[in-house]
């Protein structure tokens, strides 16, 4: 066992400098035994979920940050071990300015590096306007806009890219802020319908970092030399998602484990609930056909409004 040369903790598994302290459960890793593990947790979560199977084409949504950046370098790493898999990044133009231009060329240069096929798709050409412009006047909704018009358009790049799976950045926190943002709304059917199971389009959609947090998918991609400091999006201030954020990490820290007891509290309730008697059948949307819950999905129930 090489012994400690400086003065931070040595890694629990070899000795060698830790890069990370995990407290649930309490260990320290290096810098291999990071990557290992987060790639063997990975892959049990896609097994667990049956998320790939051989002959898949899986689509990535890759916006150039943190969470997508890690996930697509994960699938390309762990692809050999299907066959006949292949994959496609998808990154989505929601038309923000100051913001979206250099994340897109964060993904565009990551892909090409790697060799992945790349499509981009923009509000502008999919639904007639950016986001920008939809939100003049109403900036404080801008999240909820965003991501109801992104997972339509990245459900429309995906189909016509021929995939069979729709692949995104969600991590461990992400999903704890989902739970917890939902409760607080009371918002019962998103709770049960928001995991990682859920295939709200007909390209089933997968979170393989499910159960990765954000902080091991920081230092994950510092040792594999992937770190961006990118922008942040200037509508964060406006998210409800970021007060949250902030109020969970508060309590990772004083109480390791809230992220996962979070996630395991839905996971408890959906299987004693069961999804579609709380969530009702699946219907269409009578204008795009999409699925969705009433007569219309909540795209064509938005745009009208956004175009006034
Ligand atoms: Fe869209 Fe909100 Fe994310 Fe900005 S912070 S990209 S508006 S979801
Ligand atoms: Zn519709």
């Amino acid at each position: 066992m090489a012994g400690n040369r400086t003065d931070r903790p040595g890694c629990s598994l070899c000795g060698e400098d830790a890069v990370i302290c995990l407290r649930e459960p309490n260990r320290h890793l290096c810098g291999k035994h990071l990557s290992e593990d987060i790639e063997a947790r990975v892959l049990s979560a896609i097994r667990e979920y049956g998320m790939i199977q051989n002959g898949d084409r899986i689509a990535v949504g890759l916006s150039g940050g943190k969470d997508s950046t890690a996930l697509l370098l994960l699938l390309h790493s762990l692809l050999p071990l299907w066959d006949n898999v292949s994959i496609v990044a998808i990154t989505v133009d929601e038309g923000i300015a100051g913001y979206r231009e250099e994340t897109i060329g964060a993904a565009e240069a990551l892909t090409r590096e790697i060799g992945i096929e790349h499509h981009t798709i923009s509000f502008s050409d999919l639904f007639g306007g950016t986001l920008d412009a939809f939100l003049k006047g109403r900036e404080q909704q801008a999240c909820t806009v965003c991501g109801i018009l992104r997972k339509k358009a990245l459900a429309i790049s995906a189909g016509r890219a021929g995939a069979t799976r729709l692949a995104t950045g969600h991590n461990l926190d992400d999903e704890a802020q989902s739970v917890l943002m939902n409760t607080l709304r009371g918002d019962l059917i998103r709770l049960i319908r928001e995991s990682g199971e859920e295939s709200g389009y007909f390209i089933s959609r997968i979170k393989p970092l499910r159960d990765i947090s954000e902080k091991e998918i920081a230092a994950y991609l510092i040792i594999l030399g992937y770190w961006n400091d990118l922008p942040e999006c200037p509508y964060t201030r406006f998210a409800l998602r970021a007060e949250v954020r902030g109020m969970l990490s508060d309590f990772e820290c004083q109480y390791p484990g809230t992220l996962k007891n979070l996630v395991t509290s839905r996971k408890k309730i959906r299987e004693h609930l069961g999804r579609t008697e709380i969530a009702g059948p699946i219907r269409h949307c009578r204008q795009c056909g999409d699925p969705c819950s009433g007569e219309l999905c909540q795209v064509c129930q938005l745009l009208p409004s956004l175009k006034r």
